[in-house]
């Protein structure tokens, strides 16, 4: 047996000693000690840069260095050389990567586009000026930072629609959507996450398209590209009311009782009206007050369970996550 094998079997039992807040709160110092080791790992990929010691290691970059000699993949080298660089003449930085702040991610997306603006219009940022604009990205998302940014540097929306067949006939294409196109698409591949679960854009249209198809052709009509059979596609539209089999379960109920609680399913339009009314998984953190929000694999649950004498009255329903629909069922919560 390896020291190694030894440590981490300790660690395992001592893992599984802890309680939920211990495991969250060691969760967040490990967290906070990896982006403190981050932002040294930084400062020495900066000294390696000044001193370009990768040219002696038969290196032809910095990111050739990372990627080959310290084993960085590819998006993971360059981001840390930019921010490297841009910690160079931002040394605040260091401390806003320290705190969690600001993101590896952000600082890659401000190089990128400083890149872009110095290419095209030939703008080069002073260090106070890149220090602003970080300060303006600071405990923003990845997409509001990409909006922020959009807008401070008044970026042209590309509209240009590119389709390019390619030599496997397969076709690539690039298209914009505005905002509000968007939120629909979104909103579609969220209430298809049941029947598509991880499904790409790209299958998400192919399966409306699909759906539109066989509404004017009718059943006669299957597609090449459907891997899975049809009832699993054809899978309701909505949201499936798993609530049916995680009551059945949670009683473990014999099959007349099986029955009984499927005739009491909520009609479609009670679903609909409750999927429709809620902005997400309504469910709530009882000790932080937090609200889960979720628009993925969303489901209509009980508030006072089926078991235990609620109804279908849209009062007694709401709308949960499936994660979070078996989390409380589980924890009779
Ligand atoms: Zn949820």
């Amino acid at each position: 047996m390896t020291q190694d094998f030894e440590f981490s079997q300790t660690v395992k039992m001592n893992l599984f000693e802890l309680t939920n807040e211990e495991l969250h709160h060691r969760l967040l110092n490990r967290a906070a000690e990896e982006r403190r080791l981050t932002h040294q790992i930084l400062q020495l990929i900066a000294e390696v840069d000044q001193r370009k010691l990768y040219l002696p290691m038969a290196q032809a970059s910095l990111f050739d260095y990372l990627v080959k000699l310290i084993g960085y993949t590819p998006a993971s080298a360059q981001r840390r050389i930019d921010a490297a660089r841009m910690m160079q003449q931002v040394p605040e930085l260091g401390s806003k990567i320290e705190d969690g702040s600001l993101k590896l991610s952000q600082v890659s997306q401000v190089q990128q586009i400083l890149r872009l603006v110095r290419k095209n219009d030939n703008i080069q940022l002073l260090p106070n000026e890149k220090k602003d604009l970080l300060a303006k990205l600071e405990n923003k998302t990845g997409e509001e930072s990409e909006l922020i940014l959009a807008q401070e540097f008044k970026l042209p929306p590309q509209t240009q629609f590119r389709q390019k067949i390619q030599q496997d006939e397969s076709v690539r294409i690039e298209l914009t959507l505005s905002k509000k196109q968007m939120e629909i698409v979104e909103r579609a591949k969220a209430l298809l996450s049941h029947a598509l679960p991880g499904a790409t854009l790209a299958e998400v249209i192919v399966n409306l398209a699909e759906r539109y198809v066989r509404t004017r052709v009718g059943a006669k009509f299957r597609s090449k590209s459907q891997t899975k059979p049809e009832t699993e596609t054809n899978a309701d539209f909505e949201s499936k009311d798993r609530i049916d089999q995680d009551s059945t379960s949670a009683t473990e109920g014999t099959a007349s009782q099986r029955r009984v609680v499927s005739q009491q399913a909520i009609p479609a339009a009670v679903k609909k009206k409750v999927l429709g009314r809620s902005q997400g998984c309504e469910f709530r953190d009882s000790k932080t007050g937090k609200v889960c929000g979720s628009k993925r694999f969303l489901e209509v649950d009980h508030i006072q369970p089926r078991f235990a004498g609620g109804g279908n009255d849209p009062f007694n329903l709401r709308t949960m996550c499936s994660s979070h629909n078996k989390f409380r069922y589980t924890n009779r919560c």
